[in-house]
């Protein structure tokens, strides 16, 4: 019998090729009737015999286009009047009713333009701006749902007759590719110098950039979420000149490839990470050196990896035809400032930093760093979830809607639920600064009003003084302060799907305790709705506050003074704040107490002397771990656990004897810095031991900024395994501050009424 239904689709389904793939799949089976996109999905009426419709609607999720994500397919009405009609159409886009549709995200070049692109015959030969359904920019260029050219900052571009025919043909890969373009119709490069002259354009802009380049020139480029700062990799001069115009003294810069050969020149790579990197997301993986003589030794030193990743715009891989094969490919920004994405400041701000410019006419609506991740037992971990994975959502098991979390003040990202979907932004950077503070704000207005959401409640963290705090309770809807390692913890079980009791290590630099101390290596208990702290580090006093974070050597002196060492030091012994630091100790004047971990952490690298002041943040814990894969042996080192009324605490002071006495003996500093590591491992392990045998929990999750550190990741992980508890790290969510708006949502749902 011949029947006509209703079907809708919800997920991932627009700006992603899904109305062609329906319309050639209707084709397929025969089936006339009409497919569209509206702002809770795409919906369809299809004519035809029962069996085959039902056959057709099957078959639907098994061959839907390579970045659609599927959450639901439903029929709605089996019994919609029958049209007779003849053939499949296309409808116009639809504007009103519930916004339930996500926001697409932007994706790598793929592999059939890339073909086009290096096709001489191809009209799109080298064109800069190639994409189709498969590829291009989206949420960078979204003003407004639906997702529809006239949405986006595509909008002043006017297809020619053989982009719009394309545009127009159902059969054809660029069958309503919103940003489709060509060399006659769409975005244009130029390349202009310092005084804002341009010297090139189209192609020439290119090839001239590419042999400015090679000759070892600094140039600002204009890519998807912003523009980066690129020069030779290979070049040391250029390197050093470029981190010495951006201020930028000693942090790792990401290296772009020409090609995955020429990637797997310079870093070790697997079939995992080889996948990741060629895949539709495109991060820079942090992946272990290989060969270290084809680069500058500016570009990472003292770190055993190096930030890679391939061209994942038409624009870098064109660049690649006339440029070195290794480009650094840093954030074009003043120092702390977030990445340009305006030309004109861009071209204002980087003055003294780039040599020449290359532009284009596309405007980026919202700037979306590159996303940055490493690969731990072959799966990603995420350490900045931005380009190619923002706005993409994380389930929740039940609807929990309208609500928005702030997140933290650095590395902030803010997140909104609606329905069962977290939707996590970009990466917006350290609130302190005013112009990430303006994205924070712009980025809730555009997600809100893409998503029609009105908050019902908005999640922050406890620390009153954060940016992200204040807007919060500045705000006339219910309020939910979360503590800031709880959130953590939230964070890892949300990516677990974890509700039942755990333990939650939660080691961090810092975050706001519910005593106002600073917090940061805590061991929970607790299954997300209640947790019970019972162990942290014995408090370490941060002489003069922040400065202490800054200055680490403060770190090193207060820990040796606390653990009663004599002999400490030179590097501290001869310094003229001694006599005063010990007055403020004693009598506790500009003194503040914090537990956080990254500080123990800090102040050893002190003590080892690697370090005496920081240029960014986490430095000093970073040079630590790079040091320690230097080392030959392992030497037994101890973090104690003591036992007082009814907690445990790391008592970190025979460790610093220990590790003092070791380094007076002269024993090697990667050596000492190894131990260190091994030490919290096997103290991490012996206080889940400890907790076991008391409450019976099994599951451990591993959170906070200092699980960024591979080798305590590892060590841990393995140590807890091999004592049969089921351990939980972080995977697509960070461990770090850019996961905190995640864990907020999560515990805000499992501590809600339901
Ligand atoms: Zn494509
Ligand atoms: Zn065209
Ligand atoms: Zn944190």
């Amino acid at each position: 019998m011949i029947k006509r239904w209703l079907v809708r689709i919800y997920g991932v389904v627009q700006g992603v090729g899904f109305r062609p793939f329906i319309y050639n799949l209707a084709s397929k089976y025969q089936l006339s009737g009409l497919v569209g996109n509206d702002t809770q999905g795409v919906f369809l009426e299809i004519e035809g015999s029962e069996e085959v419709l039902n056959a057709f609607v099957q078959q639907i999720p098994i061959v839907a286009p390579p970045m659609a994500v599927i959450d639901k397919i439903e029929i709605i009405n089996t019994e919609l009047p029958i049209s007779m009609q003849s053939g499949f159409i296309i409808v116009k886009s639809q504007g009103a009713g519930d916004k339930q549709i996500s926001v697409p995200v932007d994706t790598a070049l793929c592999s059939d333009c890339e073909k086009e692109l290096l096709t001489p015959e191809d009209r799109r030969y080298l064109y800069p701006f190639i994409n189709c359904t498969n590829c291009g920019p989206r949420y960078t260029i979204i003003e407004a749902l639906p997702y529809d050219r006239f949405n986006t900052t595509m909008k002043t571009f006017q297809m020619c007759p053989e982009c719009a025919a394309e545009y127009n043909d159902p059969t054809n890969r660029r069958f309503h590719a919103q940003p489709n373009a060509c060399w006659h119709c769409g975005p244009q490069v130029s390349l202009l110098d310092r005084q804002k002259n341009i010297i090139a354009r189209g192609i020439e802009a290119i090839k001239q950039a590419g042999e400015f380049l090679s000759a070892g020139k600094i140039i600002a480029i204009k890519g998807l979420g912003g523009f980066h700062l690129a020069c030779d990799a290979r070049n040391s001069d250029v390197v050093k000149t470029l981190r010495r115009r951006k201020n930028r003294e000693e942090k790792a810069l990401a290296v772009m490839c020409k090609d995955i050969n020429t990637l797997k020149a310079i870093v070790q790579t697997s079939i995992y990470s080889e996948k990741i990197l060629q895949g539709p997301e495109k991060p820079i993986l942090l992946l272990p050196k290989k060969d270290t003589q084809l680069l500058a030794d500016e570009i990472a030193p003292v770190n055993p990896n190096y930030g890679v990743m391939l061209p994942y715009t038409p624009l870098h891989r064109v660049l690649f035809e006339f440029s070195p094969p290794y480009l650094v490919m840093t954030s074009a920004n003043k120092t702390d400032e977030p990445i340009e994405y305006k030309n004109d400041e861009a071209v204002s701000n980087l003055n003294q930093i780039a040599d020449y410019f290359l532009l284009h006419d596309r405007e980026i609506k919202r700037r979306c760093d590159d996303s940055v991740a490493t690969v731990f037992r072959d799966k990603l971990f995420m350490i900045r979830r931005s380009r190619g994975f923002a706005p993409l959502a994380i389930k929740l098991p039940e609807e929990f809607s309208h609500i928005i979390a702030t997140g933290a003040e650095q590395k902030n990202v803010i997140a909104i639920a609606k329905g069962k979907d977290i939707i996590l932004s970009h990466h917006l950077g350290d609130l302190e600064n005013e112009e990430a503070y303006r994205a924070f704000e712009e980025c809730i207005n555009d997600l809100t009003s893409f998503l029609d959401l009105k908050p019902r409640l908005i999640v922050h963290d406890l620390h009153p003084e954060y940016l992200a705090t204040k807007w919060a309770l500045e705000q006339p809807v219910a309020k939910l302060a979360i503590q800031h390692h709880e959130a953590h913890i939230g964070a890892c079980m949300l990516e677990h799907q974890l509700a039942e009791p755990v333990i939650g290590i939660a080691f961090d630099g810092t975050g706001y305790g519910y005593d106002g101390t600073l917090w940061g290596s805590e061991v929970f208990i607790g299954d997300g709705k209640d947790f019970r702290r019972v162990a942290h580090l014995l408090p370490i006093p941060l002489i003069g506050g922040e400065k202490a974070i800054r200055e680490v050597w403060r770190l090193g002196y207060v820990l040796q003074e606390l653990a009663g060492i004599k002999e400490k030091n030179a590097n501290f012994n001869n310094r003229p704040e001694i006599s005063i630091f010990k007055k403020m100790l004693s009598n506790h004047l500009n003194v503040f107490l914090s537990t956080g971990m990254g500080r123990l952490f800090d102040g050893v690298a002190a003590i080892l002397n690697l370090r005496e002041k920081i240029t960014y943040d986490g430095q000093a814990a970073i040079e630590l771990e790079n040091i320690a894969y230097h080392s030959t042996k392992s030497i037994p080192l101890k973090l104690d656990i003591i036992q007082q009324e009814k907690k445990w605490f790391f008592d970190w002071r025979p460790l610093i004897q220990q590790i003092s006495a070791y380094l007076r003996k002269g024993e090697a500093i990667s050596t000492l810095a190894f131990g260190f590591h091994l030490a919290i491992a096997n103290a991490i392990n012996e206080i889940c031991l400890l907790i076991r045998n008391q409450y019976g929990i099994n599951k451990v999750c591993l959170s906070g900024g200092v699980f960024m550190n591979q080798i305590l990741l590892r060590e841990s992980v393995s140590r807890l395994e091999q004592d049969n508890f089921e351990v939980y790290w972080h995977q697509t969510i960070p461990c770090n501050d850019g996961g905190i708006a995640a864990g907020q949502i999560y515990l805000a749902y499992l501590r809600s009424e339901k």
